[in-house]
C-alpha cells in the first residue's frame, strides 16, 4: 500500500514536473500565432508575465514542495508590492535610462544587425535568451563577489521560496540585473517578447513552492528550483554557486554550477527584512561608519 501511494506521489511530481516545460511551449504557440495588434500593444507581454506568474503562485496551492515556504498574508503582500514595483516603476526606469540610450546609440552610430533579424524566429528567441542571461550571469556573479552584495544581499536575506520572490529585492538591484545589451541587436518585437517571457517563467517556476521533477533535458538548460534554492543557502559562501537566472547551462559551461537542493534559506540568523529594511540595506555600510565615527567623536569629547 505504502508502495502504491509513493508511485502515485512519483507520478503527481513527474507531472506537475511538465507544466515548465509545457508554459515554454504555450508561449512560443502564442508569440508565433500573436495578431500584429497583440505584439504592438507592450502590454501584451506584462499580461503574459503576470498570467504565468498567477498561474504558478496556483500551482503553489495545490502541490506545495515545502510547508515552512507556505504563503502567508505578510509574505504574499511583500511580494504583491514588488510585482507592482517591478512592471509599473523599475521596467520603466530601466527602459529608459538604459534600453532607449543604447538603442539611440546604436541607431546614431549606424550599428546595423540585419543577420539577426532574418533569422529564423526562435534562433531570435534563443538570440535574446542566451544575451540576456549572459549578462545577468556576470552581474549577479559580480555581485556575490564584490561590495555590489549590498545591493543583492536583500534577495537573499527572503525565508521562503514563491513565484514572485524572483522579483523581491533592493531596488537598485532590481534595475542592475535588469540590465542588458540587447537593444543593439535588430530583432523581431514578437521573438524579444517571447524570450522575456520564457525567462520569467524559468525565473519563476526557479522560486517557485511546487512540487515538481522536470525532465532531465530541462534541468541541464534552465534553472530549475533544486539549483536556484542552493543559491539561496544560508551560509554566505554557499550562494558562490548556481548564478545564472534561467539559463544553468552558463554554469555548467563555466564552471560555477553544483549539485543539491536546499530547505533552510536565508542570511545570517535567517531573520526576515521589511520592505523599508530591504530598500536601506546598501546603506548599511554607510549607517555603520557614521556609528563609529559618532562614537569616536563621542569618546574624545570625554577624554
Ligand atoms: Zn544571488
Ligand atoms: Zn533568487
Amino acid at each position: 500500500m505504502t508502495q502504491v501511494v509513493k508511485t502515485a506521489a512519483d507520478m503527481k511530481t513527474r507531472a506537475f514536473g511538465l507544466v515548465p516545460p509545457a508554459m515554454i511551449v504555450a508561449v512560443i504557440v502564442f508569440w508565433i500565432c500573436a495578431p500584429a495588434s497583440w505584439v504592438d500593444n507592450p502590454l501584451t507581454t506584462t499580461a503574459v508575465s503576470v498570467a504565468s506568474l498567477a498561474f504558478v503562485q496556483a500551482l503553489e496551492l495545490v502541490n506545495e514542495r515545502h510547508a515552512g515556504w507556505r504563503m502567508y498574508r505578510l509574505e504574499f503582500l511583500t511580494d504583491l508590492f514588488y510585482a507592482v514595483l517591478y512592471y509599473a516603476v523599475i521596467s520603466g526606469v530601466e527602459d529608459a535610462l538604459a534600453e532607449a540610450p543604447l538603442a539611440n546609440a546604436k541607431n546614431a552610430l549606424g550599428i546595423t544587425t540585419e543577420w539577426a533579424l532574418h533569422s529564423p524566429f526562435i534562433v531570435q528567441v534563443a538570440l535574446v535568451i542566451f544575451v540576456v542571461e549572459f549578462g545577468q550571469y556576470w552581474m549577479h556573479r559580480l555581485m556575490h563577489n564584490s561590495w555590489v552584495w549590498w545591493t543583492h544581499a536583500p534577495h537573499h536575506h527572503i525565508t521562503q521560496l514563491n513565484a514572485a520572490k524572483g522579483l523581491v529585492g533592493n531596488p537598485l538591484e532590481l534595475f542592475l540585473v535588469s540590465l542588458s545589451v540587447i537593444a543593439v541587436f535588430d530583432l523581431r518585437k514578437d521573438a524579444t517578447f517571447c524570450a522575456f517571457n520564457i525567462l520569467g517563467i524559468v525565473s519563476t517556476f526557479a522560486h517557485a513552492n511546487v512540487r515538481c521533477n522536470t525532465p532531465r533535458w530541462y534541468a541541464y538548460i534552465f534553472t530549475t528550483i533544486e539549483a536556484h534554492s542552493l543559491h539561496h543557502s544560508v551560509p554566505y559562501n554557499d550562494t558562490r554557486c548556481n548564478y545564472a537566472n534561467s539559463l544553468i547551462l552558463i554554469d555548467r559551461v563555466l564552471g560555477t554550477f553544483r549539485e543539491g537542493e536546499a530547505t533552510v534559506v536565508g542570511q545570517d540568523d535567517r531573520r526576515r527584512l521589511s520592505i523599508p529594511e530591504q530598500f536601506i540595506f546598501p546603506l548599511r555600510p554607510l549607517i555603520a561608519l557614521v556609528k563609529m565615527k559618532v562614537a569616536g567623536f563621542g569618546a574624545k569629547s570625554l577624554g
